[in-house]
């Protein structure tokens, strides 16, 4: 049987050039970088390529980036630190109700703490409103974070307006780009951005390593405590061949985004248009243009997600119902619901998100056999 993995926005493969890149900080160059003889120093100097790699793939400083754990970890610090380390100055975050987990949750923790946190609604397409943005900034906002797009529905927020309300009311500006870098060329200082999160299994590279962007002059507090890593700004001996891993994918990223970005688009396209075409009952989720060039989402009435995900996979095909970190729970997804679809429709949401290994007969094989799944469940369906 045909098996096609179109679930890229959960996980990546480390691409085989990575892996090579990455295969001797296991065994024999396994120094520490923090050691001062030369077994460190040699390892400490790849991570400095490293560094570089993945600066030059968001037009920031080398000196600007860290390496952290995951991309949680980023959204963590970025929140975390931004709001400890400035509270003289305020207490009032903003975010967004389509945010990940890994940013809602530490909106959550930092209200217990005695923050005030807002979340900011968002369009029918996911779109947060300048507007709206605007009239919810005050004098004691210290933190914006809004994501650059979102994971279930791939709509591309416009991050550059809303970073420049911000920077005009003094506040720092967080963008987790977790599912944007690599896929879409996006440059810091163009957005003016003053954190940005990345992960490494998003685009190619491995798990448990990702970055955060960090402004030089940002007033941070590390939540990590220990040794004097990344500029003690994260303790924790370093994640030596992830790193690696994650400096070639930026490199390889840095090379490829622009025909890739094209080849995709023209997949995504073909799928959302051919979906839309064949199946009656469905709902395009996110904006239609201003989205990830591996997105499409779908709400189907009157069936549930988790039963066309089953069908799917019986096909060969491996797709999810939105978040990987969500889908082990049967609530609708919290971004469904904040674009305004009904929580019976929401029910029924797939995602496919396509990547490096998808070609154009993976496509037609997904049109070919969702549209009968479809009909199968709605015949079976006790909800028509
Ligand atoms: N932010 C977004 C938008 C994501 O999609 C994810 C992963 O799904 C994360 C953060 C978390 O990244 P990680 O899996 O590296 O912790």
């Amino acid at each position: 049987m045909k098996r096609i993995y179109v679930d890229y926005n959960a996980t990546t493969p480390v691409r085989p050039e990575v892996f090579e890149e990455m295969k001797p900080y296991f065994v024999s160059r396994f120094g520490n970088p923090s050691s001062v003889h030369s077994f460190g120093q040699d390892v400490a100097k790849e991570i400095n390529v490293a560094r570089e790699s993945v600066a030059n793939l968001i037009g920031a400083d080398s000196k600007e980036i860290y390496f952290t754990g995951c991309g949680t970890e980023s959204d963590n610090l970025a929140l975390k630190g931004i709001a400890f380390a400035n509270r003289d100055k305020g207490d009032h975050i903003i975010t967004s109700k389509i945010e990940h987990r890994a940013v809602l949750d530490s909106g959550h923790f930092l209200e217990k703490a005695g923050f005030r946190v807002s979340y900011l609604p968002v369009d029918q397409d996911g779109l947060i409103s300048p507007d709206v943005l605007k009239n919810a900034m005050t004098p004691d906002t210290i933190l914006v974070s809004i994501m650059h797009s979102n994971n279930e529905i791939g709509t591309i927020e416009p991050i550059k307006e809303l970073a420049k309300i911000v920077k005009e009311m003094g506040a720092y500006f967080h963008t987790d780009a977790v599912q944007s870098v690599g896929k879409v060329p996006l440059d810091v200082r163009d957005l003016q951005v003053d954190l940005l999160s990345i992960s490494a299994h998003k685009f190619y590279g491995p798990k448990g390593v990702g970055a955060i962007f960090i402004k030089k002059g940002t007033k941070i507090e590390p939540f990590m405590h220990g040794g004097h890593q990344e500029r003690r700004k994260r303790a924790g001996t370093l994640n030596v061949p992830g790193i690696v891993g994650l400096g070639k994918a930026a490199e390889l990223a840095k090379a490829e985004i622009s025909e890739e970005q094209a080849r995709l688009v023209k997949m995504r396209d073909k799928l959302i248009d051919g979906l839309q075409s064949q199946v009656k009952g469905i709902r395009l989720n996110g904006h239609r243009t201003k989205r990830l060039p591996n997105n499409v989402s779908f709400c189907f009435e009157k069936v549930e997600g988790e039963s066309i995900l089953l069908m799917l996979d019986m096909e060969g095909i491996a797709a999810s119902s939105g978040s990987a970190c969500t889908s082990d729970t049967l609530e609708p997804s919290h971004v469904i619901l904040a674009i305004g679809v009904p929580a019976e429709l929401a029910h029924g949401s797939v995602r496919f998100s396509i990547g490096i290994l998808t070609v154009e007969e993976d496509i037609d094989y997904i049109l070919e056999k969702t549209p009968p799944i479809i009909e199968r469940l709605r015949t079976l369906s006790p909800l028509k």
